[in-house]
């Protein structure tokens, strides 16, 4: 099969030789499994089992919970004893949500699913189904649920499952035990894999330093021709699926996108095993095999191990350390994260259990950058690792992103290669995880704001209500007190209608309020000028509306309006002696218009103010 070059990428000391030949073996059940509920990339699964309940073998301790999740099953029969936060296997030592469970030593299998005895004409969906309800993830590390992977045929033009069986990290063996001694199981799995995809065309990648896992595969090939096992060169980081796809197709995948969309997926032969183990036998993934090795453990091995098992079990059960580790750590040496302690569980993307000696992982300190250039010629992503690291360095993430941070898949070969011992790429996963954490603060930031403008849009909507409710209160009233009114013509006349028709003149005169000589308050305190203008007298239809602006009306008496023109405005005093002049002046007017009789029949200046007697004059 013609294969193609990669870029960059190293070829560091492999020491596979420590565990390459230990069969694969079981390990004892423990005495208790802390079964974490987020093993996989997305949202953490949701416990359906309460503390106390007993549970058997394979049986669902936690659903998923959305789109991008996986379940969870028990890994042996037993009782749950707690539901809690338990150390979590992570740099960071933080615990996450986590059951705990204690086997009664039975390992009684749970009713499991109907085995799906001829997959090849199942439909596709079945089968992507059936490996959503095993708690399928990447196996190799990625821990990505796998049924989503085997979704994309409703989006993608795929045509080739490509099986990664590179297994590039030093020290790990695990994959070569399982395709030397499950070669049958996993070319089934991948083709089962293949048929969910509708691809017609699988091929196997595996370095050439596995020749055993090479020829079991091939062997087991034989009867697929569809089936194509390849040996790629030994060379770091080949099980990088878009080193891999362009090792084995020459095709490049674009950057920051996926190998789907060049119409190739990748799976681990981990994860095609664990396939054909839920299709064929209807058994969920609740254990795995994992590579326990490094100079100071005392017998390197590869365990199958239940998923929940403590690393200090796994540890006890190779004899323990030769010598004190300087470095422990989950995953190979080059991508491993190491462990701040032994009491964390296995997880299902835990592929190896490393402890290495000084001699292994020396404490180099770091020197300073002398642009030698080798981590630039090095770098499979053909970035600039010794710029990026100097962006990092003055804080500046964005300049590092400018420049390929993003497209960094932290292999480390960099910092393998530089003679400075500077490292690089723990410098780009410090960015990352900042870029992560400003991501989650800008995401928080925004959700706070949509809430606040939420807040002040309901507050808003309930002024407007209460706005509403008062005025259509204030209607109501208002409505009521006309109606209580009484009717119109039980009214007084309104003070200017009455002078614009003048009534014939009262039998008796109206009754004043001594105290309030003028009816109208506002002739009694606004000011008068001295020598105010005579008003035109005569007629009671003297229009006030006639009047210049700063006029101040005054209706002593029913019928005489009299206007006397203020030039100053209104602010001026009135002088009471010249409008009740004024008053009787008009009075006389009209007697002589109206040819009435020289002596009147009341006046409509008030007795108190004349000093004769009148009828309210008791
Ligand atoms: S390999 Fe190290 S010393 Fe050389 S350029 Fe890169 S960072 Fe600098
Ligand atoms: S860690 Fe990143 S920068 Fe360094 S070699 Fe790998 S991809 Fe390149």
């Amino acid at each position: 099969m013609k294969l193609f070059r990669i870029r960059g990428g190293v070829h560091p000391e492999e020491r596979k030789v420590l565990s390459a030949e230990h069969p694969i073996r079981d390990i004892p059940l423990p005495d208790v499994l802390h079964v974490p509920l987020h093993q996989h990339v997305g949202t953490p699964a949701q416990p359906v089992v309460e503390r106390g309940d007993l549970v058997k073998k394979g049986q669902q301790l936690a659903k998923d919970d959305g789109v991008v999740s996986a379940p969870v099953h028990a890994p042996t029969s037993g009782k749950v004893i707690g539901i809690g936060m338990f150390a979590a296997p992570h740099p960071s030592g933080l615990p996450v949500r986590t059951i705990t469970l204690k086997p009664d030593g039975l390992d009684e299998w749970a009713e499991l699913p109907p085995p799906i005895d001829d997959p090849f004409a199942a439909p596709p969906e079945e089968i992507a189904r059936r490996v959503a309800e095993s708690g399928i993830v990447g196996m190799g590390g990625a821990t990505f649920p796998s049924a989503i992977k085997l979704n994309l045929r409703e989006r993608c033009d795929l045509h080739t499952l490509v099986i990664n069986g590179a297994e590039c990290e030093p020290y790990l063996t695990c994959d070569d035990r399982l395709m030397r001694e499950f070669s049958e199981q996993v070319i089934d799995g991948a083709r089962v894999m293949a048929h969910a995809l509708g691809v017609g065309r699988i091929i196997f990648g595996v370095e050439r330093n596995k020749p055993g896992a090479l020829d079991a595969l091939r062997k087991a090939a034989r009867p697929f021709p569809e089936v194509k096992v390849a040996g790629l060169p030994t060379r770091y980081p080949m099980g990088s699926e878009k080193h891999m796809v362009q090792a084995l197709t020459g095709r490049e995948t674009p950057s920051r996108g996926l190998t789907a969309d060049i119409g190739i997926v990748v799976h681990n032969v981990a994860t095609a095993f664990a396939a054909y183990e839920a299709v064929r036998h209807g058994r969920p993934l609740i254990s795995r095999v994992v590579t326990v090795s490094g100079g100071a453990i005392r017998h390197p091995a590869n365990l199958r191990v239940p998923v929940g098992t403590s690393v200090r079990a796994l540890l006890d059960h190779c004899g323990g350390f030769t010598e004190k580790p300087t470095r422990l750590l989950i995953g190979g040496p080059m991508m491993g994260q190491p462990l701040p302690s032994a009491d964390v569980p296995v997880v299902k993307g835990m592929n190896g259990l490393l402890a290495l000696t000084r001699r292994e992982a020396p404490d180099a300190m770091a020197m300073p950058c002398v642009r030698c250039g080798t981590c630039v010629d090095i770098c499979p992503c053909g970035l600039v690792p010794l710029d990026m690291m100097a962006h990092v360095r003055r804080d500046d993430i964005s300049a590092a992103l400018k420049i390929g941070l993003g497209e960094c898949m932290s292999c480390g070969s960099c910092s393998y290669v530089c003679p400075s011992h500077i490292p690089l790429v723990q410098y780009f996963n410090h960015a990352k995880g900042r870029m992560k954490v400003m991501a989650a603060d800008e995401q928080r930031a925004e959700g706070s704001k949509a809430l606040a403008a939420k807040r002040a849009e309901r507050l808003e909507r309930e002024l407007r209500a209460k706005k509403e409710m008062l005025a259509r209160r204030k209607a109501e009233s208002a409505k009521k007190k006309r109606a209580a009114k009484p009717p119109p013509e039980t009214m007084a006349a309104p003070p200017k209608a009455a002078a614009a028709t003048p009534s014939p003149p009262e039998t008796e005169p109206p009754k004043t309020d001594p105290t309030m000589p003028l009816a109208n308050a506002e002739s009694r305190t606004a000011p008068m000028p001295e020598t105010a203008p005579a008003a035109p007298i005569g007629d009671a239809a003297i229009a006030a509306d006639e009047a210049p602006t700063g006029a101040v009306e005054v209706e002593p008496l029913a019928g005489v309006t009299v206007s006397v023109d203020d030039p100053s405005g209104p602010a001026l005093a009135t002088d009471a002696a010249l409008l009740r002049t004024l008053q009787e002046k008009a009075l006389e007017k009209r007697r002589q218009l109206d040819g009435a009789s020289a002596q009147p029949e009341a006046s409509n200046v008030h007795p108190a103010e004349t000093g004769k007697g009148g009828k309210d004059d008791r």
